[in-house]
């Protein structure tokens, strides 16, 4: 489908504004890109390096405007978690089925081969340009150094704000009558600390893994990087007994790590020189509506809806917008009312179930790993699977290795939810649980 081509403004030139910019490129469009940060091409490492897990979503986006393959050179396959459970030795768990992987990729590696990819194409940035204000009937934008002081002024037809989770272009929408809201902090923050790779140059912990070390109320994990090293991400309270707030001195942080990490402390050379250098982060659920004015304005990524990381989808749920958003042009051609108006209709519902399913992964691993009567029932659930892999497909499958849409897997994750309940009511189930009885009564639960 061709389309007429439009003068076209992207605010953001992170993850989704530069894959955005690909896509509308190379359907004729005339795109500029605006970003208040420096080009990041041209910065050094800067302390914080989040590591990404690129799943199904993420690579269809990719794979449907051509440049899946050239990214996967800069990223590494995990088909399984690595279990870190203190008084066990480590454990494996696989992902899902053979072939079944989730890929570690840098951020910052990624958004800079993107925006190389974007350029090649013909997109045009300005970077150290702040947007602060746009005009939404007329589609103008509004760039300057400080908000007070001297603006330039720029005319497009369409501007997509790709401005992040504190999008100034949703901040402007915000004001208009009928503007949903809302913002959710949650009292878990995080850490970025790095192990080093081995003096050869491999890495010190197996690299085709996803590392968990589980601790009820926080938890470490980490990622492998193709240099080497694995980004570690801590998620840990804010405040209470074991917080940020408990962790003020060389002392107690590495009493901490000595007391839940011990095999960390033995990886990570300047481990206690990370904790204090780096920064403590908050992570927030963000949800708003419309996501667009008239054929005018778009919203697309977190600026649209950000969820807290904890089943690795903002990036892969940023993407899939892009890939729907495309789907939609084939179909609509030029009626770009009509596209918009389909995108926020399609994909609001899909990301607050993603938002649900990020927060609930969030209290499951913060609040039922350690209760007995939940590890049962996950025991239950994982043997009944691998008997009837086509009747019990696991909710983590149907977000990750999965391109149907999230509002299904929250669905069919809360209909499981009320079987498993029945099951759990059944008498002496401690004892029963991997029994032909059992079994059969998940069985006929199905089939009701
Ligand atoms: C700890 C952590 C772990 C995560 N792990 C995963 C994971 O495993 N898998 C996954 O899929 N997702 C993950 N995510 C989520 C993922 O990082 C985000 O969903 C993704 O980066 C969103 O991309 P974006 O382009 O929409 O926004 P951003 O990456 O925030 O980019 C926004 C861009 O807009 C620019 N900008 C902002 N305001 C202005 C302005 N006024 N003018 C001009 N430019 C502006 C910013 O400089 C930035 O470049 C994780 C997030 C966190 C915090």
């Amino acid at each position: 489908m061709t389309q007429q081509s439009k003068n076209i403004a992207i605010i953001g030139s992170g993850l989704v504004g530069s894959l955005l910019a690909i896509y509308l490129k190379k359907l004729g469009h005339a795109i500029t890109v605006f970003d208040r940060r420096p080009d990041i091409r041209n910065i050094t490492f800067s302390g914080r390096s989040i590591n990404l897990a690129m799943s199904n979503r993420g690579w269809n986006a990719l794979e449907e405007v051509g440049i899946a393959e050239e990214i996967k050179k800069i990223a590494i396959p995990l088909d399984k978690r690595a279990m870190h459970v203190i008084g066990k030795p480590m454990y494996f768990q696989k992902y899902g089925k053979e072939g079944e992987a989730i890929w570690s990729i840098s951020r910052g590696v990624l958004n800079k081969r993107m925006i190389d990819l974007a350029e090649a194409e013909g997109v045009h940035f300005r970077f150290d340009e702040k947007v602060w204000d746009v005009d939404l009937p007329e589609a103008k934008i509004f760039t300057g150094e400080t908000e007070k002081g001297e603006w330039k002024e720029y005319n497009y037809d369409m501007i997509f704000g790709c401005d992040g989770a504190f999008s100034r272009v949703r901040h402007k929408m915000q004001r208009r009558s009928r503007f949903d809201y809302s913002q959710d902090f949650i009292d878990v923050g995080y850490k970025e600390l790095s192990i080093p790779p081995n003096a050869d140059g491999t890495h010190k912990l197996d690299k085709n893994s996803f590392h968990i070390w589980p601790r009820g109320k926080f938890m470490l994990i980490a990622m492998p990087n193709l240099d080497g090293s694995f980004t570690c991400t801590l998620f840990l309270p804010f405040e209470g007994q074991v917080s940020f707030d408990s962790l003020t001195t060389k002392e107690e942080a590495k009493k901490f790590f000595e007391t839940y990490f011990p095999n960390v402390m033995q990886v990570i050379d300047d481990l206690l020189v990370d904790f204090f250098k780096n920064p403590t982060s908050a992570l927030v659920t963000m949800k708003c509506y419309p996501w667009t004015y008239w054929d005018k304005v778009a919203l697309v990524g977190d600026s649209a809806h950000a969820v807290v990381p904890f089943y690795g989808q903002g990036m892969n749920a940023g993407f899939e917008d892009i890939f729907v958003l495309h789907e939609l042009i084939q179909k609509h051609g030029d009626d770009w009312l009509q596209i918009f108006e389909q995108y926020q209709k399609e994909r609001k519902p899909n990301a607050d179930a993603i938002a649900e399913l990020s927060y609930r992964n969030f209290v499951e691993m913060s609040s039922k790993t350690a209760d007995p009567k939940f590890l049962l029932q996950k025991k239950i659930e994982k043997h009944f699977a691998s008997k009837h892999p086509d009747k019990w497909i696991p909710i983590y499958s149907r977000v990750t290795f999965s391109d149907r849409p999230y509002s299904e897997a929250l669905a069919m994750g809360d209909e499981q939810e009320s079987i498993m309940k029945e099951v759990m009511k059944m008498p002496q189930i401690e004892d029963k649980w991997d029994s032909t009885e059992v079994e059969n009564k998940m069985l006929s639960l199905l089939q009701d």
